[in-house]
């Protein structure tokens, strides 16, 4: 065994319970004579170029990995999301769903990853879906977000499946459809068919790219809604005689400047939210509109001359695990009220578009102590703990699926995540790979 490998194994064996020095140093000795495949699985699987929307080539890359894991002794299902949003002949919602279980009964661990990537747009140097290697990193979209941790994730599993096969319990992944669409015909849906149910599975790793030395707990709150605001038609020669819903709007966002944005600003979390801007209440205005539908672009008339009746604006509220959504609502209706009470003529109708909550496990549950103590195992240092401004797929695992103990764990850095020229360095995947895989021998010890 290499040097650095007796060192990991002997920080493995002293501080992973139940763990052998001989398991960890073997499971890693397998993830580093698995380079060039996981350089060979990442650009397969970049070079399926699932991108969604319209969410194209999903059926291909789930009968690319059912083909890998039926390798590695998986029992796998394909499974169609039949009817949910974007689903059709044409564009049809598969997931795979990839089982192996132990010798005898225990835990099951399950890794998640979507599938699906996001539009390449411009100012790619490189072939988006050619998966290009060089200077130790691959190219293409999705290499980081996420089909880099997916790739990691097989790696670390049949790994330790050849160090350690008898193990107790299951190893389960799965590659799931639309998370960049917000996961409805992906792990929603399986959350609801009961494959996320803690009674099949007990501890989940989304190997989305939080960076190899970090865990990512959960994510902040979302809150979106619509607010109208309603005038009265005029000519736009005689504006007296009508009432403007935009002017309205605009008493709308000058109480918001007034009040609400410096509440937000100071409302803070204990959540390990990053980037620190995170770790505060934050409200984005998605869009405004009011008065004729504007021209698409190149369109030269004029809109004719009228009073708009009618201004929309979306607001996306990001909350944190300290406030409840019916509070983040009712600032925003007080906050109407304010307006109302103060100005002639004012109504409003509020419409509430989307609402998830606040999640954050526990730092004791058993896959964050386990990640953490191979993190500490493979980089010498503790690892650090994270929480995501944005949602992921842990939302519907948390609240369909009622499934706690769950993370997201994976190589790659966010930045570059829907970026051009998006890569994943070799070596952090291989790093994270035997992250993961020294989890499972945590997670699933072996007979003692
Ligand atoms: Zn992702």
């Amino acid at each position: 065994m290499p040097l650095k490998q007796v060192r990991t194994a002997r920080r493995m064996a002293a501080g992973m319970h139940g763990v052998q020095a001989k398991e960890a140093g073997d499971v890693t000795a397998r993830v580093d004579a698995a380079r060039d495949d996981l350089v060979a699985l990442t650009q397969d699987l970049i070079r399926i170029p699932t991108l969604n929307p319209p969410g194209d080539c999903y059926r291909d890359i789930c009968d690319y990995l059912a083909a890998r894991l039926k390798r590695s002794g998986f029992a796998v299902e394909l499974l169609r999301a039949e009817g949910t949003p974007g689903d059709s002949d044409r564009y049809p919602r598969w997931n795979v769903v990839a089982r192996r279980e132990g010798r005898r009964p225990g835990p099951c661990v399950h890794f998640n990853s979507h599938t699906d990537v996001v539009e390449t747009g411009k100012g790619w140097t490189v072939d988006p879906f050619g998966g290009e290697e060089k200077d130790g990193r691959i190219y293409g979209r999705g290499a980081c977000d996420m089909k880099g941790g997916l790739a990691a994730s097989i790696v670390a599993a049949e790994a330790f499946i050849a160090a350690c096969p008898d193990y107790p319990g299951a190893i389960e992944i799965s590659g799931t459809a639309d998370e960049e669409t917000g996961g409805y015909g992906g792990v929603s849906w399986l959350a609801e068919k009961g494959y996320f149910d803690p009674a099949r599975v007990q501890h989940v790793i989304i190997p989305e790219p939080l960076n190899k030395d970090r865990i990512c707990l959960g994510h902040r709150g979302v809150w979106w809604a619509e607010i109208e605001t309603h005038g009265r038609i005029a000519h736009g020669s005689m504006p007296f005689l009508g009432d403007c819903a935009v002017r309205h709007m605009g008493a709308v966002v000058q109480e918001m400047e007034a009040s609400l944005f410096p509440a937000l600003a100071t409302r803070t979390t204990a959540m390990p939210v990053v980037p620190d801007g995170a770790r505060h209440s934050t409200m984005n205005i998605n869009s405004f509109h009011g008065g004729q539908a504007e021209p698409e672009p190149g369109y030269t008339g004029f809109p004719s001359a009228c009073v708009p009746d009618s201004a929309r604006m979306i607001v996306d509220r990001r909350y944190l695990i300290e406030e409840n959504a019916e509070d983040v609502r009712q600032d925003v209706v007080d906050l109407l009220e304010r307006v109302k009470a103060a100005r002639a003529g004012f109504s409003y109708d509020l419409r509430e578009l989307w609402q998830v909550s606040p999640t954050m496990t526990d730092r004791d549950a058993p896959v964050v102590r386990s990640v953490a103590r191979a993190i500490e195992a493979v980089f010498d240092r503790p690892a650090s703990y994270v929480v995501s401004p944005g949602t992921y797929d842990q939302k519907h695992i948390d609240r369909i699926g009622r499934l706690k103990d769950c993370i997201a764990y994976g190589p790659g850095i966010l930045d570059l995540a829907h970026q051009p020229d998006e890569y994943v360095g070799i070596d952090d995947m291989m790093e994270s790979a035997k992250v993961m895989a020294l989890a499972l021998c945590d997670l699933l010890k072996p007979a003692e």
